[in-house]
């Protein structure tokens, strides 16, 4: 019999109880804009600010409309102008590159290895090409984070991290959005905490979140949080930094608090799944499963593996094969961007010089989200089926 798979790819868990009753009662009140607190209230934005803070271990954190929000205000908030250029990997999602164009930058791609990580020799041979390096730990690949800041730090090249994908990760011990300048968080629903939108930007450097939080829309009411820099900071910045709204509000907060305080458990549960998947795709011919260094503690919300120097169409069909039993494969390397998939090369707002090490790598790379919605079992099923189908394409049966 042909086991087929029957769970959807895109069915996120509920929000936890709490979270709906703390949202009905923000609703209850009237109250959703962040700076609109009753007499002696601190507001959900604020909490959620002051806890998601706390809990990394950063001084400051300022809660956003958008993951690429916090990108572009990092930007601003660093002075990065127009036509400068800012280092970015050449894996990752859209709204990466699109932040650093919002800004009117030029977005200068750094290849990628077979482990999914930034090339840190491409990195070392462009350093001297830009002041700011956004660094997407995309799909939660973090690289050695010991040896980036190193050529970061001799090359005079601040840091931003991109943590779509690494909330709650770390490399050697060390939470990964500690190691940069600042870092930015999706509260997107595909994420690993799910407001539908939202955005999370941390510091510790005390000018760059005033700017940021006066960029963000804060009018002059930055007295209001609770994990931003003393009022003299702001005095410094407030009458040179413009207003480019770009708030959370109430609402969203209060649904993500406590997502935030069971963060923990979820990534024990992604992870659980994606070794499961990962070991359950072992030994299978012609694919290349990804390295993970044991300094890396990884959230495993989604799974990718290499199909290596594979032919367009049998790719293709793999994938056309594990859709027909339901299991449903993002691909890379395609010339054309389908949904959340492009390739560099199709951003053509930001030219680029052929990588060909990196196109080989892009050219091979399967994706696969873990919803937890999916349990061990089924995820054990998905790579029964991954296993069979790329092994029938590949000795072509
Ligand atoms: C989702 C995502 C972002 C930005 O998130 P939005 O909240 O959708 O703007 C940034 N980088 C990566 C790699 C992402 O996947």
């Amino acid at each position: 019999m042909t086991e087929i798979f029957t769970g959807n790819f895109t069915q996120q868990e509920p929000i936890p109880e709490e979270g709906i009753q703390a949202a009905i009662e923000v609703m209850r009140s009237g109250r959703i804009h962040r700076y609109n607190v009753a007499e002696g209230e601190d507001g959900e934005t604020a909490l959620l600010e002051k806890e998601f803070a706390d809990q990394l271990g950063v001084k400051y954190c300022l809660a956003v409309a958008s993951g690429g929000y916090a990108m572009g205000a990092a930007l601003r908030a660093m002075g990065v102008v127009p036509g400068a250029r800012v280092l970015t990997n050449a894996f990752t999602l859209a709204p990466v590159p699109g932040a650093i164009a919002s800004v009117g930058a030029v977005p200068v791609f750094v290849g990628v290895t077979e482990d999914l990580v930034i090339d840190l020799d491409d990195l070392a041979a462009k350093a001297d090409q830009a002041d700011v390096l956004m660094l997407s730990h995309m799909r939660g690949h973090l690289c050695d984070m010991d040896r980036l800041m190193t050529i970061c730090e001799a090359n005079n090249l601040r840091v931003i991290e991109d943590c779509a994908h690494t909330m709650g990760a770390s490399w050697r011990g060390k939470p990964s959005g500690l190691w940069g300048d600042m870092a930015c968080y999706s509260t997107q629903t595909y994420k690993h905490v799910n407001s539908g939108e939202g955005g999370l930007l941390v510091s510790n450097d005390p000018e760059l979140m005033a700017r940021a939080t006066i960029l963000s829309g804060s009018y002059m009411l930055y007295g209001r949080h609770l994990a931003a820099p003393e009022p003299e900071v702001f005095e410094k910045v407030k009458y040179h930094t413009p207003n480019v709204s770009g708030r959370m509000d109430h609402l969203r907060a209060s649904i993500l608090r406590p997502q935030l305080r069971n963060l923990e458990a979820q990534c024990e549960a992604w992870n659980l799944r994606y070794r499961t998947v990962d070991e359950g795709i072992a030994e299978t011919p012609g694919l290349t499963r990804i390295n993970r260094p044991e300094e890396e503690f990884y959230v495993g919300s989604s799974i990718q593996f290499l199909l290596l120097d594979w032919d367009e169409a049998k790719i293709h069909e793999v994938i056309a094969r594990c859709g027909k039993r339901g299991v449903e494969l993002k691909w890379f390397g395609g010339k054309e961007p389908v949904a959340f998939t492009s390739r560099y090369d199709s951003w053509r707002y930001a030219p680029s010089e052929p990588m060909p090490k990196s196109d080989r790598v892009l050219k091979g790379v399967i994706d696969m989200r873990i919803p937890l919605t999916f349990t061990v079992e089924d995820c054990a099923l998905i790579a029964r089926i991954i296993k069979a189908e790329v092994s029938a394409v590949f000795q072509g049966a």
